[in-house]
């Protein structure tokens, strides 16, 4: 029998010819395709300002550095999210204070970050976890109560959608000060590795594009451009942060379907819902009414009498792959140095949220007797017969 994966990138003949085209015009890094990626994701999220990276963690570095983020400064964000979240606080000498998730979905609890604002708090990094929007409402009014900017994690949520003063609007406008889109494998659209800053600050935007490439005072481009000889001179410290004109033009290509591929998503994710909402053993991700999800991955909370490696080998017997839900980062060995974090309330629900999630297979490609298979095995695994056979 052949196994269901968890997640699989569309790309087939149309990207390989995209790269052909880039490879054979002979500017490979940062040159046109990279500057037409950055117009037509800024076009696609309605943002004014795009610049694309080498992905996501490093988009993270560049916008806690544009608004300010310095050494023992504190940045408010989730454990409960991919370790590179933090990990970019740190690259700037800053500390993490961690808050706890909501109890209904894997996103910041809203309530809690104003406990957790210090003097010395100088960002809030909200993560739309799993692709599902955190709410920005809430937290832009809090952050601006206390004229502290927020940074929006979006590394999972190209073409998520959130209702803003009565129109629907896609995440990266961005609603925070900065979003930050990662490219990778694992998301919705992939260009390999990549990473996208949007922002409506001109100012912002000027930084990541002279952070990005060492901090040089002119481009390839201009330098390319121009009939008279340029010398290029190095300001201040930057980094190589580029994306490679391959990886923009397979990235266009992406964008061009990614409509479909969301659609596709949110055909699936509704099944697994219909189909799933009668077992009583697993808890339903929750779509807030001013969230459309792209779906990036379907993630079920298992009743706490239900083993989560149990069930997910169980699921893996039937065929079909799952992954445990979100980590923690607090609970990881980068972690456990004192001074490396700082934990403000309990992350109890972040905490049980690990233990007992699990993510089903979703991509786009899934056929309908997948999306079956997927659901008969979630049924028959998480009976709560099997539970107490488990426990006997
Ligand atoms: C994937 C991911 C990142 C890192 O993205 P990269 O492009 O791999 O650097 C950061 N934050 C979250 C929430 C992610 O899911």
């Amino acid at each position: 029998m052949s196994q269901i994966p968890v997640a699989k990138p569309v790309l087939d003949e149309h990207e390989v010819e995209a790269v052909r085209r880039v490879i054979l015009s002979g500017w490979v890094t940062q040159g046109p395709e990279v500057a037409a990626f950055e117009e037509e994701f800024a076009d696609f999220v309605g943002a004014r300002h795009a610049c694309a990276v080498s992905n996501c963690t490093t988009a993270l570095h560049l916008a806690l550095k544009a608004v300010g983020v310095d050494a023992g400064d504190e940045v408010i964000t989730v454990s409960h999210t991919f370790i590179a979240t933090a990990n970019a606080i740190r690259y700037c000498g800053a500390v993490p204070v961690f808050v706890d998730i909501e109890k209904d979905g894997y996103n910041i609890d809203p309530d809690l970050i104003e406990a957790a604002i210090t003097p010395r708090t100088k960002a809030i990094v909200c993560v739309h976890q799993l692709g599902m929007p955190c709410d920005l409402h809430r937290i832009v009014a809090i952050a601006a109560r206390h004229s502290i900017p927020v940074i929006e994690d979006a590394a999972c949520a190209t073409g998520s959608e959130i209702l803003w003063k009565g129109r629907w609007e896609k995440i990266g406008k961005p609603h925070g000060d900065i979003a930050c889109f990662s490219f990778h494998p694992r998301k919705v659209v992939t260009t390999g590795d990549g990473g996208m800053l949007t922002t409506a600050n001109p100012e912002y935007d000027r930084k990541f594009r002279l952070w990005r490439q060492h901090g040089m005072s002119v481009t390839d481009a201009v330098r390319h451009g121009s009939k008279q000889v340029i010398f290029e001179s190095y300001p201040e410290l930057g980094y190589n942060y580029r994306m490679t004109d391959m990886q923009a033009a397979v990235g266009r290509e992406q964008l061009k379907r990614l409509p479909a591929i969301i659609a596709r998503r949110r055909e699936i994710a509704s099944h697994y819902t219909e189909k799933l909402s009668s077992a009583a053993d697993v808890e339903l991700p929750n779509e807030p009414t001013w969230a459309r999800s792209n779906w990036q991955s379907f993630c079920l909370k298992l009743a706490s009498y239900l083993d989560q490696r149990d069930v997910m080998q169980e699921l893996l017997d039937r065929g079909v792959s799952t992954r445990r839900g979100i980590m923690n980062i607090h609970l990881e060995g980068a972690y456990s140095e004192p001074g490396s974090h700082r934990v403000v309330t309990s992350l109890q629900q972040s905490v049980a949220a690990q233990q007992h999630s699990i993510i089903l297979p979703l991509f786009a490609q899934m056929e309908g007797s997948d999306v079956t298979c997927v659901v008969e095995a979630v049924q028959a695994s998480v009976s709560p017969h099997l539970a107490i056979e488990r426990v006997g």
